[in-house]
């Protein structure tokens, strides 16, 4: 999906593949599962009628238009499509395309694009730089503004994004990375070592969900190493239509990775998981294919990776709670990983799991969108919080940054007492220090 012959409306470079949206046989198998259709009900926000504009593009009977914008940037990109469709369509996938040709064949104001690139390409990719943009909002928050901001209501007067947006804030506390040392060493008999996929949210905005999770692989019998050079696995870059910086990311974290000797390369947050899986398509072009498998076959989500090797259990201590869980679109759809989480999480003693109805449902965050379309993002996180609800379970646990904010907000707001905890947090309380 990268350079090509131009096809149709679309341009040669970043369009996605003709074979990619001829294979619809609009059974209309995957309706029932998008979010977006059942919102709106409308043929054209499906991603059976998704495809099928991109596929109008592809034979040149449409132009790339604002409907095609709309479209690609409505998707949430959750991938329950393709876990429903028998034809192996990823109209997720085909409409992450699409916005890198937003960019490139639709007009927006200058400023869009100055700070656009300011942001994806000079700020993102550097981790240092990512860590002091963040000291402002640390301030803000431990100087007592954030607690006045927050009574005067003053941010209600403003869009409603940012009013969210201040919302979803969680407490800010140092940013992990330049705190991890290199190798944190296995405890006990020693099964292996891995290398540490940290995140850019992970590091900045849930530390401590990271910090857990290098516990739990030394308690576990790994060695941990961490390198400080990592950048941001490439994700925000394909939501908003980078692929071209998303290629110098991966190209860069996949050589700094496989200098390493390790045995798996783990990360703690799903959207860099299904991200970093994701390489060798998106560097697809270049000629070291075993590279590229090879770093493939590493990957692993924490929860995968656990399981994978069995989890020991003696020494873990009883957590006497109950607990259900929500599937990160990007863990269960993206990557397949549904079972592991269960299984963790069931395999600690004391626990009463309860599963959710629709618990591979999106819960509305997906990256940007639910601050671009506030309301339709909450509809989407009602009908999870009532899902969270019936269970009765009093801990919530996810596996994503993104919907952990998104999941912890929504709770917050509508006066329900349960903890979000990151599935290596559930697992730290019953790991000995
Ligand atoms: S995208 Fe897949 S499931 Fe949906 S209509 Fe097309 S072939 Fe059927
Ligand atoms: S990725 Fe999600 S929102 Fe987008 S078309 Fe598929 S099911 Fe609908």
């Amino acid at each position: 999906m990268s350079d090509q012959q131009p096809l149709g409306n679309f341009t040669s470079k970043d369009a996605p593949d003709y074979e990619d949206v001829l294979q619809c046989m609009r059974c209309g198998f995957c309706l029932p599962t998008c979010p977006t259709f059942a919102l709106t009900g409308r043929e054209r926000s499906s991603p059976r009628g998704r495809v099928a504009l991109a596929r109008a593009v592809a034979e040149g009977k449409l132009d790339f238009n604002q409907a095609m914008k709309d479209e690609a940037f409505f998707c949430l990109d959750c991938r329950a499509c393709t876990t429903a469709c028998p034809s192996g369509v990823k109209a997720g996938e085909v409409m992450e395309v699409c916005r890198a040709q937003v960019h490139q064949q639709l007009k927006a104001p200058k400023w869009q694009g100055t700070l656009r690139n300011l942001v994806l390409k000079k700020m993102v990719p550097n981790p240092g730089l990512m860590e002091t943009s963040m000291l402002p909002a640390r301030l803000y928050q431990k100087l007592g503004i954030q607690w006045l901001v927050r009574n005067s209501k003053i941010l209600k007067l403003g869009p409603v994004w940012i009013d969210k947006a201040e919302g979803m804030l969680p407490e800010l506390h140092a940013p992990l990375r330049p705190q991890l040392p290199d190798l944190s060493p296995a405890k006990g008999e020693k099964r292996g070592t891995v290398a540490f996929f940290l995140g850019c949210v992970m590091t900045l905005l849930y530390p401590e969900v990271s910090r857990q999770t290098v516990k739990v692989l030394n308690h576990q019998g790994f060695d941990v190493i961490t390198p400080k050079e990592q950048k941001c696995c490439g994700a925000p870059h394909l939501t908003e239509g980078d692929r071209e910086t998303t290629r110098e990311i991966a190209a860069f974290n996949l050589d700094l990775f496989l200098d390493l000797e390790v045995d798996a390369i783990v990360t703690d947050c799903a959207g860099c998981g299904a991200a970093l899986k994701e390489y060798e398509e998106i560097l697809a072009e270049r000629e070291d294919h075993d590279r590229l498998h090879l770093f493939r076959q590493k990957i692993k989500d924490i929860s995968e990776f656990l399981c994978e090797q069995g989890i020991r259990t003696e020494g873990l201590k009883p957590v006497d709670k109950s607990v259900t869980y929500h599937e990160p679109c990007h863990l269960c759809h993206a990557q397949g990983i549904s079972k592991q989480p269960r299984a963790l999480i069931q395999a600690i003693p004391g626990v009463d799991f309860r599963e959710m109805k629709e618990a591979s449902w999106c819960c509305g965050s997906a990256a940007t969108f639910s601050l671009k379309f506030t309301d339709e993002s909450q509809k989407i996180l009602d009908r999870k919080l009532e899902n969270v609800r019936k269970t009765g379970a009093e801990v919530l646990v996810t596996g994503n940054p993104g919907c952990h904010l998104q999941l912890a907000w929504g709770l917050q707001q509508a006066q329900m007492p349960q903890p979000v905890l990151h599935i290596t947090e559930l697992l730290g309380l019953a790991t000995p220090d």
